[in-house]
Formats: structure tokens, C-alpha cells, sequence
């Protein structure tokens, strides 16, 4: 899991340090969440006319009418992901909404098996390529429609959102194992960040902090 991705790309161990430091003061605390995003070489994610901006904590267009999420939202999320019982450690995570792959490398150097899916055919065949390129074996990226989730490679142990849907799904909880965790956003134009804990009993819902993330949207395309 700890894949060395250090050597790829020019950009300095400097700028990444920084964008790591602004993470802690931020409030991220888990080490294996800043490891992460210290390892992932993130600007070779976005153009190469944005890739100085790419450490920057801020969203960057990548085509489509999408956006790289900031920085801070790929580890909160991560985080809050990762806080599960010590009996339950994740191992099987489920991300809807690839876009171009940053985040799912991160989810890939934290968790041993990850599952990606994309609506937009030409960011899923460019984040394939690049997760291929980086040798990220352990995550599997669909041409799909995650609004439903991915039936048959449930249950997961982590269900993250890239995008937003106005109302908390009752079908994709579902797919969540018991002791397993869902980190989403919610709304419309208010959003917030949800956690939906799953456990013998049944479900949980925490509301965390506000956010501004894409709408999830129906279909192919
Ligand atoms: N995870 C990305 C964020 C991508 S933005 C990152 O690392 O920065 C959200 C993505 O969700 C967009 O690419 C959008 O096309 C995708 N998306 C929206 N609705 C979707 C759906 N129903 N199924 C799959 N992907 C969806």
C-alpha cells in the first residue's frame, strides 16, 4: 500500500510540505492521511497550465464543467473515513465521482482496495490511465453511474462522495458492511458534510460542516 510516488514529477517536496503543514493547521491530525497526500504527486492530476497551482488549497476546473476537489476536503474526508472502530478497520472503499483520480490515489495509499466510478467517459479513461501510469494497482475504475452505488462489488466498508445529492440515498447505505462508514455531501445549494455509521442496529447519521461540491447527476456520458 505504501507505493513510493515520490520520485514522479518535478514539482519540489517543498510545495508539497506546505500544502502538508497548511492540512495540520486546518485541523487533520491522522499521520497515514498526511503521508498520503504528501505521496501523491498531486499535479500531475490537473493541466499542465494549472500544475503550479495543483498545492494550492483550492479547486482547479478539470474539463467538463468538473473540479479537482481542495486539498483540505480530499483528507477531511479521508479522515473522517479512517476514524472507524478499532474492530472494523476499512478495507474495501467505494468512491463515487473520480473525476480526474487524485482522490482515489490518496484512498489508494490508505486503504488495500478501492473502487472508483465515473459518468463523464473521457475523465474515466484519463484517470484510469494515470492511476495505471502511477502502478496504483489496488484501485478498479468504472465507467458507470454511481448513484446507485456498486451493487455487485458490495458491501464496503467506506463509501465516499465526490458529488452532491440533495437528499441522503437510502439505497447505497445499504451497501455499507456493518461497522462500515459513509463520508457524503448533502443538498443543493446548501450543502453539508454527512457521516452515515452503519452498526448491528442500524444507522447513523452525523452532520459535519458545510461544503460546496458538484452535483451528482444521473446517467452516462
Ligand atoms: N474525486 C475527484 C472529484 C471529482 S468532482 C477528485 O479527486 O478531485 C466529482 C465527479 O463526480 C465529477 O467528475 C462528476 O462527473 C462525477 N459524478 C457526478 N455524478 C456522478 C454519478 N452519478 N456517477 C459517477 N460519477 C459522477
Amino acid at each position: 500500500m505504501s507505493t513510493r510516488l515520490n520520485g514522479i514529477g518535478m514539482t519540489s517536496q517543498r510545495t508539497r510540505l506546505r500544502m502538508i503543514e497548511r492540512l495540520r493547521e486546518q485541523g487533520i491530525k491522522d499521520e497515514s492521511v498526511l503521508a498520503a497526500m504528501f505521496e501523491v504527486p498531486r499535479h500531475l492530476f490537473v493541466d499542465e497550465a494549472l500544475a503550479s497551482r495543483a498545492y494550492d488549497d483550492v479547486s482547479l476546473p478539470i474539463n467538463f464543467n468538473q473540479t479537482i476537489s481542495q486539498p483540505y476536503i480530499v483528507a477531511r474526508m479521508i479522515e473522517v473515513l479512517r476514524a472507524s472502530a478499532a474492530d472494523h478497520p476499512i478495507k474495501r472503499v467505494l468512491e463515487i465521482g473520480t473525476g480526474c483520480g487524485y482522490q482515489a490515489a490518496v484512498l489508494a495509499q490508505v486503504f488495500p482496495e478501492v473502487y472508483t466510478m465515473e459518468r463523464i467517459q473521457p475523465l474515466y479513461e484519463r484517470a484510469r490511465k494515470q492511476l495505471r501510469d502511477l502502478k496504483l494497482r489496488n484501485v478498479n475504475v468504472r465507467y458507470a453511474d454511481g448513484s446507485a452505488g456498486l451493487p455487485e462489488a458490495a458491501p464496503f466498508d467506506g463509501i465516499i462522495m465526490a458529488a452532491a445529492a440533495p437528499t441522503l440515498s437510502a439505497a447505497l447505505r445499504e451497501q455499507l458492511a456493518v461497522g462500515g462508514r459513509m463520508v457524503l455531501p448533502v443538498g443543493a445549494q446548501e450543502q453539508w458534510l454527512y457521516l452515515v455509521e452503519r452498526d448491528a442496529q442500524g444507522f447513523r447519521e452525523t452532520k459535519l460542516e458545510p461544503v460546496k461540491f458538484v452535483p451528482l447527476l444521473m446517467g452516462k456520458t
